[in-house]
């Protein structure tokens, strides 16, 4: 492999710093201020990340001026865009008439009864504040119907960032992926390697299951698609072993059709966890299931069950009504499909561009991903077929491979990259279309990202073989 350069003698890492020298400031200020002057740890950036004052449509402008074309949409959450005008006005006028009622409000019913319209697992709905807390919930559910305590994950999948979602999800798998996760954590948790049915049997089959969470796409917005027919065989094993399997949809839902994952792959969960866009861009999710299961939050009425059979939850902003406006406005705008098919075409043009300039320059590497969401892997080892047609290089990848991703002294020079170019991919590597986009802004980014290549090859962070 190529030998690195180190990053203070990067022509990209110079133009950067002069580009962007509001932001360069303002990072200044943040590292005196907040722990590596962020405040989640995606979006570090060295030098420093660049500062965003404001966002319409598709496009973002940073403190100096600067547009760029975006790929982030709120880590996935516009699939509308920045401000849609619907979702913007709707929540301007819940702004101006209650931000929080201490009370339930009119909206947070017709957000509900549109979730339980579009999501084919939705029995019963409720609301929380982000994934996080979505799956928290939804573990706590499982455990609190079966009285048992396992909850059964695949390695790698990314669940938010609760303790028990620590337990298994970067590698060494052994040790949990955050400091200060107290030991005991890993014990309510049992992993098993992606895509192996054999070992998800073995694992449902000791009888001390409380329920299954996975993404449905595989893990971290499918960094590794799943195989045809798997989840149909999850499905089919935790059914015959009476496990309740918990779709983790934060990512998918309401973006890979109007159901999410469930509805695009014809497999119903007993639970789905939301978040994203099911709140139109507001900081919202949802746990949603069964009504059997999901009545464990209810209200009996009977002191004693209430007290030692119920699941608590609460949460200040839970419900929020702006939210609410936000939500239910922008699953309005939803629940046809047109918007998915529409930025999954869009999808479509990157990936194909992508992959087309990826061979005019004779780097290793796939633009992929499904639907609207899409991932680039680039690098110049072996381990990297020497083909650009997704199919094929998917099934000739290693697992292992595909899952490490873009290294990340490449990946860093990339992201900076893209920002130089008017573009921004989400850690310089993934993203998701928004219907705001057009086919002129996914051009303007592949010729963008040619450029990048030259870029990032001129600077001998990768060759061209
Ligand atoms: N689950 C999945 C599949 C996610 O992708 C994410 C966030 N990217 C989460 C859970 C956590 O959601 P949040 O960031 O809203 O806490």
């Amino acid at each position: 492999m190529t030998s690195l350069k180190t990053a203070s003698s990067s022509r990209i890492e110079a133009e950067y710093q002069a580009t962007f020298p509001g932001s360069m400031a303002l990072a200044e200020r943040a590292r005196q201020l907040m722990p590596s002057g962020i405040n989640h740890d995606v979006r570090r950036i060295d030098p420093a990340p660049v500062y965003i004052e404001r966002a319409t449509g598709p496009y973002k402008w940073d403190v100096d001026g600067n547009r760029f074309i975006d790929f982030c949409v709120g880590h996935g959450a516009l699939i509308l865009g920045h401000s849609h005008p619907a979702v913007l006005a709707a929540m301007q006028e819940q702004t101006a008439r209650v931000t929080h009622a201490s009370a339930p409000t009119p909206l947070e019913v017709r957000w509900a009864e549109l979730v339980n319209e579009m999501v084919p697992s939705a029995e019963r709905i409720r609301f929380v504040l982000s994934g996080t807390e979505a799956t928290l919930l939804a573990i706590r559910i499982v455990r609190a119907a079966s009285g048992k305590d396992i909850i059964v994950r695949i390695n790698g999948h990314f669940h938010g960032w609760h303790d028990t979602a620590m337990i298994q999800w970067l590698p060494p798998y052994e040790r949990p992926s955050s400091a200060g996760v107290a030991r005991d954590i890993a014990g309510g948790v049992r992993s098993v390697p992606l895509h192996d049915l054999d070992a998800l049997e073995q694992a449902l089959a000791q009888g001390d299951v409380a329920g299954m969470i996975m993404e449905p796409d595989g893990p971290v917005v499918g960094t590794v698609p799943v195989p045809d027919g798997y989840l149909q065989a999850v499905r089919e094993i935790t059914q015959r072993y009476g496990v309740p399997l918990i779709f983790d949809e934060v990512v998918t839902g309401f973006r890979l059709a109007p159901g999410g994952a469930q509805e695009y792959f014809g497999v119903t969960p007993d639970m789905s966890t939301f978040a994203k866009a099911i709140a139109g861009g507001s900081p919202s999710g949802a746990v949603v299931g069964r009504a059997d299961l999901m009545e464990h939050i209810a209200y009996s009425g009977d002191p004693q069950h209430d007290r030692f059979a119920r699941v608590a939850h609460m949460g200040t902003y839970s419900g929020h009504p702006v939210a609410a406006a936000a939500g239910s406005t922008a699953l309005e705008l939803l629940k046809d499909g047109t918007v998915q098919d529409r930025t999954a075409a869009l999808a479509d043009r990157l990936r194909a561009g992508i992959n087309e300039s990826l061979h005019e320059h004779g780097i290793r590497g796939l633009a992929y991903g499904r639907r609207s969401c899409f991932r680039v892997i680039l690098g110049d080892d072996d381990a990297l077929p020497d083909t650009h047609e997704p199919a094929e290089f998917l099934a000739r990848i290693d697992q292992e491979r595909l899952m490490a991703g873009t290294d990340g002294r490449l990946k860093s020079a990339l992201h900076k990259a893209n920002f130089l170019e008017g573009f921004d991919f989400i850690a310089g590597n993934h993203g998701w279309l928004s219907n705001a986009h057009s086919e002129d802004d996914v051009d303007t980014a592949v010729s963008g990202f040619g450029r990048v290549l030259d870029r990032v090859i001129d600077e001998g962070l990768v060759q061209s073989r």
